[in-house]
């Protein structure tokens, strides 16, 4: 039994009321986590290590993030064991996507501040100096899919532009982040510079939202979450950044070669039990190679591993969406059935005969449910891609069409012939109601920077 704390201004402290965290995998408790309601000594903390972390230059504080990635590095085991108990995914995939990706968040940024060049505008009569200053203290939500992932693809940025921060991950995945703040402790960061706050969203995440001396929220988390986030913050001219939900197309054109696109839109449907804001859980097959990729598809489903999804109240609408798609139409294809065990687990599920524009086709699901839809000209594939409230991510399969078809989606991350192929210098977002913004190199370094511009006249 692991007993989480909150990390503040240095010290790790509990609070007066906690609430047990809870493993997919057996339904068992597995730590007590804080329940924290308000976020003041946390600031109070943050107000007295800003200046001096501000004060520092980009290369120092570049430096400090790369002694979070070593540090990190050497417990890579352990991030990958506490990711796995604390959602079930395999273990392979909590050490290759989740930790991995988590210490090379931090090497990244910590590179990208290296190799940053300030900006300089020449005018006849004068030069204009544009100059970078963090925006203070800034507040970070992050969800359960990929728990250190997401938050730590949030504090790299923060920190490196010398930003102090209140983070605070999901509820009910918080053992990754308390693992970060003890290497954070261990190797000496400043008191105060990165605090780490646990609770429930509603309770701690919006006193993190309604915090006056908060002055930029990061969030990534579900649209509904998003609005009342966006409700909160802008009133108050906070700068913001909202990474929402999606319901992304996977699109196999004719020309497709199917011995790359089944294993690819395979992965992109079920990879963390369909449970990445990225995974394409619309699949759109051109009907002329519909039977030869669907048998493929289905053949090789067989084989495809998966772990619970995050709790048992989550299992239970992810099933209700399964109930839904039948009496909308739907006709199972595979899978269907809640696993009978302890944990959360429920099979991959397959649906074809539905319209497009049914619920089941156009709700985010956010779990291993997959609608299949025919199409026949690559017009009718864009309007059946397009037709949802979101926009994040799709992947195009195609040998000659793939990028011209892209450029029709409305979507802020598409790949063609592969998918969660990331470079993280490229923006990273959504567009319509899964997000505002974009993370990524210098979208990330220019979201927590103010900017001023300073116009110095020639003599
Ligand atoms: P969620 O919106 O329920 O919670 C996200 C975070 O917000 C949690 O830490 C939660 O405690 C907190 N929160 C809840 N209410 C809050 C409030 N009123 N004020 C402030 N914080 C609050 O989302 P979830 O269920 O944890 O995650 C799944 C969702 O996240 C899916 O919709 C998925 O698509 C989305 N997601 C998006 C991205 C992306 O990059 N666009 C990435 C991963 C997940």
């Amino acid at each position: 039994m692991i007993e989480v704390l909150n990390l503040v201004g240095g010290e790790f402290v509990g609070e007066d009321e906690s609430f047990d965290d809870i493993s997919p995998l057996d339904n068992e408790v597995i730590a007590s986590v804080p329940r924290t309601k308000n976020v003041d000594s946390a600031v109070s903390k943050a107000e007295l290590a800003i200046d001096a972390w501000s004060n520092l230059s980009i290369s120092e504080r570049s430096e400090w993030l790369d002694k979070i990635a070593n540090e990190l590095e050497s417990h890579i085991e352990e991030v990958a064991r506490l990711e796995s108990i604390d959602t079930g995914k395999p273990r392979e995939v909590a050490l290759n996507v989740d930790a991995k990706r988590s210490v090379y968040n931090f090497r990244f940024f910590a590179d990208f501040g290296r190799n940053m060049s300030s900006q300089t505008f020449e005018m006849e009569d004068a030069m204009n100096f544009v100059h970078r200053k963090p925006v203070g203290i800034v507040g970070l939500i992050s969800p359960w899919n990929l728990p250190l992932y997401l938050l730590s693809w949030k504090i790299a940025p923060a920190l490196l532009m010398g930003n102090c921060i209140i983070a605070k991950p999901s509820e009910l995945t918080p053992l990754t982040a308390h693992l970060l703040a003890k290497i954070t402790v261990e190797i000496g960061l400043p008191p105060g510079v990165l605090n780490i706050v646990h609770g429930y969203g509603p309770e701690v995440g919006q006193a993190i939202v309604e915090h006056p001396k908060i002055k930029a929220i990061s969030f990534t988390g579900g649209t509904a979450t998003g609005k009342i986030v966006a409700a909160t913050a802008a009133p108050m001219f906070k700068k913001l950044s909202l990474e929402l939900g999606g319901k992304n197309a996977a699109i196999v054109l004719d020309d497709a070669d199917l011995s790359k696109a089944v294993p690819g839109v395979l992965r992109s449907s079920f990879l963390n039990s369909g449970q990445i804001c990225l995974c394409g859980s619309r699949v759109l097959v051109q009907e002329s190679i519909y039977d030869e990729f669907m048998s493929s598809y289905l053949k090789e489903l067989r084989d495809f591993e998966i772990g619970p999804l995050i709790s048992v109240q989550h299992r239970d609408k992810v099933a209700s969406y399964i109930e839904l798609a039948q009496q909308e139409g739907g006709e199972i294809l595979a899978g269907g059935n809640i696993i009978d065990k302890n944990g959360a687990f429920i099979e991959p599920t397959v649906i074809g005969e539905l319209s497009h524009l049914s619920r089941t086709a156009t709700e985010e699901i956010f779990g291993p449910v997959v609608t299949i839809h025919k199409f026949n000209t690559d017009e009718e594939a864009i309007e059946i891609a397009n037709c949802t409230e979101y926009g994040l991510s799709g992947s195009v399969w195609s040998e000659n069409r793939g990028k011209e078809l892209a450029e029709r989606l409305d979507s802020g991350v598409i790949w063609v012939n592969t998918w969660l192929h990331r470079d993280l210098r490229t923006p990273f977002g959504g567009v319509k109601n899964s997000g505002v913004g974009r993370e990524g190199g210098q979208w990330s370094v220019d979201f927590f920077s103010e900017f001023s511009n300073i116009c110095v006249k020639n003599k």
